[in-house]
């Protein structure tokens, strides 16, 4: 199974980062795809992006709601939030372990052999403040003059956006170079620190300070396809346990925001107790009695 993810994950990179034209024309791509989102977390600026980021855009609509109103122009963004809910509905945090690049890059860098470690549980909440105060409220209120809110979590945090858009464009056109400041330099920190992290502990960033995995956790209670434990086969061995990448102790919380459904957990299981629900139709071996439907 990890085999197959691993190839589904390489497939949804080059699915969104298909320009591969970009050294010739040292430029972002702007053709007719741009319009696709990505479902995980891909820089729109990006100089090999087919498709834009949902965290980008939703910032975008946000900062620029205040001055639509002013200027009569209101509008709602059906389309940036149909999409986020419509994945999450479907899939939720599903997307992080199989169709996010920067989720694939943190996996990579974890391979590298150092002394590993956990992560501190009550960190995962860092990120539900950054998507609200970030992603929502500060693009929402914190306007110019012309009533428009920056991006911040894109402006000042994002590690993906610094290294798939900030250094290769540097890289590309050497006239940014001039303009390089101090903003800059708290970026370059923000990722070394993110990919020295990931080297020593399992995806730090999705499980600490991704707002996209944020939102797509809210619906991990209510989405189509989820897992399930089949309580009268788990005879609690904790073997689930040291194989998920999440820090996720499955049996004890088969409803955990925190999963990602890489299915680490169920090819471990050597009762079969974990199954696969898609729609509320039950994947595996029949259970030996009632299932308990996760939440997650
Ligand atoms: S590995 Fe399977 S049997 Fe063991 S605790 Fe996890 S779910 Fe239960
Ligand atoms: S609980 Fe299982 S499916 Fe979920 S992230 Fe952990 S190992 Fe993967």
């Amino acid at each position: 199974m990890n085999r197959l993810r691993i190839w589904v994950q390489a497939l949804f990179f080059l699915m969104t980062n298909g320009y591969w034209n970009f050294p010739v024309s040292r430029t972002i791509y702007k053709g007719p795809l741009k319009v696709v989102c990505s479902p995980g977390l891909n820089c729109y600026s990006c100089p090999a992006a087919t498709t834009y980021c949902l965290i980008g855009a939703l910032q975008q609509l946000l900062g620029g709601i205040r001055m639509a109103i002013e200027t009569g122009q209101f509008y709602i963004g059906l389309y940036v939030i149909g999409t986020m809910g419509v994945i999450g509905g479907f899939v939720g945090r599903m997307v992080c372990g199989w169709a996010c690049p920067f989720g694939l890059f943190q996996e990579l860098l974890y391979k590298i052999p150092t002394p590993k470690f956990g992560i501190w549980p009550v960190l995962r909440y860092v990120k539900y403040g950054l998507l609200v105060f970030m992603v929502i409220l500060l693009p929402l209120f914190a306007v110019d003059s012309f009533g428009t809110g920056d991006p911040w979590f894109c402006k000042y945090v994002c590690p993906a956006g610094t290294l798939e858009a900030g250094l290769p464009l540097i890289m590309l056109q050497p006239a940014l170079r001039a303009n390089l400041g101090l903003l800059f330099s708290l970026k370059m920190v923000i990722l070394i620190f993110f990919i020295v992290w990931a080297v020593m502990a399992s995806r730090p960033f999705c499980r600490t300070a991704c707002p996209l995995g944020a939102f797509y956790a809210l619906f991990n209670r209510v989405k189509l396809v989820k897992l399930s434990l089949d309580l009268n086969r788990c005879n609690h061995c904790e073997a689930c346990h040291g194989v998920c990448p999440m820090g996720v102790r499955f049996n004890e919380s088969p409803d955990d925001r925190e999963c990602i459904s890489c299915l680490a957990c169920r090819s471990e299981c050597k009762q079969q107790a974990i199954n696969i629900e898609i729609g509320g139709l039950t994947l595996g071996p029949p259970s030996r009695s009632k299932t308990r439907p996760t939440r997650a």
